[in-house]
Parts: C-alpha cells; structure tokens; sequence
C-alpha cells in the first residue's frame, strides 16, 4: 500500500533497525520503545488491522507468534514478554498495518493495562 509507513519499511524506503526478516515477516525496533526492549512483528502483506484478517493470513500471523519468544531472547527479554495487538479506534491503533508488538527487557513490566 502506497501510503503506509509499514509497507514502505518493507520495501526499504523508511530505514528501521532490524531484527529479523524473511519472505513474509520483518521484525524491528520501535522508534519510541516503551521498555528496553520493545521491536515489532510484522506481515509484509498490507494487513490493515487484526479486526480484518481473513482465513488466509492465519499461517503468517501464527508464524509471527511462533517466532516472538526466540527474538525475545535474543533482544534480551530472557524471562517473558508481552505482545500487543493495538486494534483500530477502540484499541489505539495508530499505524494500520498489523503489527504485534513484543515488549520486555530484564525486569517484569508495569501491570498490563491501568484501570480508569
Ligand atoms: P500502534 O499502531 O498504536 O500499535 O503503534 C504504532 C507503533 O509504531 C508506535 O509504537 C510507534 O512508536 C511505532 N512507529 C511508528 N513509526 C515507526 C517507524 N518509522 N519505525 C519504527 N517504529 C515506528
Ligand atoms: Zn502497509
């Protein structure tokens, strides 16, 4: 997709710091981490959100959960992580392009989610 800031760091136009990739994911840093670790997992299809997927995309996105914990590790998340899935207005998403976020770093995280 032409306007999409995921789709152009797939295709190389946008720089990011890259943590893994192969033929239908990249994985990289977030450009504003919310812990010591903080990359994400993403499609190189334009997936525009979690609540659109279809049937097909299964195999990609349970290929992207499989790989989160081994680059966990290797980013140095040793013990655990958290992934998050930020879905349209109701879930905050700010970029429309699936992406799962794998948070983490050598100390446990704040509780998920505060309580308004
Ligand atoms: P959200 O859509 O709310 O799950 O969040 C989008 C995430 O993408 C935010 O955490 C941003 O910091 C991150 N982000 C936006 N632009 C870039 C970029 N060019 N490189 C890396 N991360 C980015
Ligand atoms: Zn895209």
């Amino acid at each position: 997709m032409t306007d999409c800031i995921f789709c152009k760091i797939v295709a190389g136009e946008i720089p990011c710091r890259k943590v893994y990739e192969d033929d239908e994911m990249l994985a990289f840093h977030d450009i504003n981490p919310a812990a010591p670790v903080h990359f994400m997992i993403i499609p190189k299809e334009h997936i525009e959100s979690l609540a659109v997927v279809e049937e097909r995309h299964g195999g990609v996105l349970g290929r992207m959960l499989v790989r989160a914990g081994r680059l966990a590790r290797e980013q140095g998340s040793p013990e655990g992580f958290r992934t998050i899935v930020n879905t349209g207005r109701i879930g905050r998403q700010d970029v429309y392009h699936l992406h799962i976020h794998v948070i983490g770093g050598p100390n446990p995280l704040p509780r998920m989610i505060a309580k308004e």
